[in-house]
């Protein structure tokens, strides 16, 4: 078995003009499945070659492994980033809404601290909703680094490599947050996540795409 590609969980052009076609036959495409095929070479000879993600993960932390940690890493962010988008515009359940309440004010002031941070964030990487428990926090981690594999759940993640808004918003990072953070956030998913008693697991058992 070896880690899979997993679908878009929408049309490719259902996120636009947010995140065009273009954008995602590219980043999901090319990117993402550079970052699986990559990890399924570097594992496929050895103890790791039936693992799943989450232990490649690991295991690759704790040896001090970064080539494999990068490329595994960025597998499970790219898995995770798919479903904290929706095309549909949606709103949290009403345990989210109240912990999002305690530490934000509003969903609105959540909206603006990740906008914040995803602007202030030098370079690439990512910019999540994490829960410690049932307190919230927003949180960036740089170039590959995840939360897949810590104590703190995340509950939805923003990609910021250049990567995923170059071709639809040049250089102008704040109107691509604007524009997934109005209307494409996956309530619906992070609500999930947020009542979920373990973190996300990436999809073992699926088709890889064309
Ligand atoms: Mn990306």
């Amino acid at each position: 078995m070896a880690i899979t590609l997993p679908a878009l969980p929408y049309p490719e052009d259902a996120l636009a003009p947010a995140i065009s076609a273009t954008t995602l036959q590219t980043h999901h495409g090319k990117h993402h499945k550079a970052y699986v095929d990559k990890t399924n070479d570097a594992v496929k000879d050895g103890p790791l070659a039936s693992a799943s993600l989450e232990d490649i993960i690991r295991a690759a932390r704790d040896k001090g492994d970064k080539p494999l940690f990068n490329n595994a890493a960025q597998a499970w962010n790219h898995g995770f980033y798919w479903q904290s988008l929706s095309p549909a515009k949606q709103a949290p359940s009403a345990a989210l809404a109240d912990a999002i309440g305690q530490a934000f004010g509003s969903i609105e002031g959540l909206g603006k601290e990740l906008a914040k941070q995803g602007t202030a964030h030098f370079a690439s990487g990512w910019v999540w909703l994490v829960a410690r428990g049932n307190a919230l926090a927003v949180e960036q981690t740089h170039d590959a680094e995840t939360f897949a594999d810590t104590e703190a759940r995340p509950l939805l993640v923003i990609d910021l490599w250049e990567h995923a808004y170059y071709l639809d918003h040049k250089n102008v990072r704040p109107d691509y947050l604007k524009q997934v953070i109005a209307d494409h956030l996956a309530w619906d998913f992070a609500s999930r996540n947020f009542e979920a008693s373990g973190t996300w697991t990436y999809p073992a058992m699926q088709l890889t795409s064309a």
